[in-house]
């Protein structure tokens, strides 16, 4: 049966993880525009926050490299979403960061411009991980995405970033507050992990969770 807690996940789905994760990770395409994107075919998860959540650092967290999603993310090209073959098993793909302090509408706006095609009408998308920053919690322009992505009815699991600038206490009260939001939203995953780029927390749970999403066997 499918985890609903981070304690549910065992060793075997850890090693599971750690070995997809060891594999070669490769940049294989960029795309500007929603109707240029990549052909359909292995799974895909993607990664999406607001700028500045922590994604480019967890992604090379979760790949063990030090600039995979920088270096594609370039100035002037955040606009962009960025497609990186896992092993030839899974597809991580790099959504451009969203929600900006004042301009969070108009930004989301935009945001969906590129990202709405892409988020409603990929088959091959198994699930978006909204990232979201410890520190700040939930935001009205995550809650707005979370809204597009029950509509859609695309799976996503919330994954909490930089958690390591809280302390247990306000991490654990953090936790049971947006558990708690988010299981009032029917496309939202139970499971809520909390990660940190700077101490490795949470981040071979997620992935052996993303593990569970992969092709068992490599493709082309
Ligand atoms: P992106 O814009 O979402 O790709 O965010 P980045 O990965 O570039 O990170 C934004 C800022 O947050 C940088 O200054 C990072 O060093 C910092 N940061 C990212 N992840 C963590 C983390 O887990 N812990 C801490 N303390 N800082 C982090």
């Amino acid at each position: 049966m499918a985890p609903r807690t981070a304690d549910e996940i065992d060793q075997a789905a850890i090693e599971a993880g750690r070995l997809l994760f060891a594999g070669e990770c490769r940049f294989v395409a960029g795309a500007t525009d929603p109707s240029i994107l990549p052909p359909v075919g292995l799974p895909e998860v993607a990664f999406a926050g607001r700028s500045n959540v922590g994604k480019s650092s967890l992604i090379n967290a979760l790949t063990g490299r030090k600039t995979l999603a920088r270096t594609s993310n370039t100035p002037g090209r955040t606009q962009q979403i960025n497609f990186f073959s896992l092993a030839d098993r899974l597809i991580l793909v790099d959504m451009p960061g969203y929600g900006y302090a004042k301009a969070s509408r108009k930004e989301v706006k935009e945001w969906q411009g590129l990202a709405t095609l892409y988020l409603r009408g990929r088959p091959s998308l198994r699930r978006v991980l909204l990232l979201i920053d410890a520190r700040q919690g939930l935001k009205e322009s995550d809650q707005q995405v979370m809204r597009q992505l029950d509509e859609s009815a695309q799976s996503y699991q919330l994954v909490l970033t930089k958690a390591d600038k809280l302390k247990p206490a306000a991490l654990a009260a953090l936790r049971e507050k947006v558990a708690a939001l988010a299981a009032r939203h029917p496309a939202a995953h139970p499971v809520l992990v909390a990660t940190s780029a700077v101490t490795g927390d949470g981040v071979s749970i997620l992935r052996a969770l993303l593990a569970a999403l992969a092709s068992p066997t490599p493709l082309r």
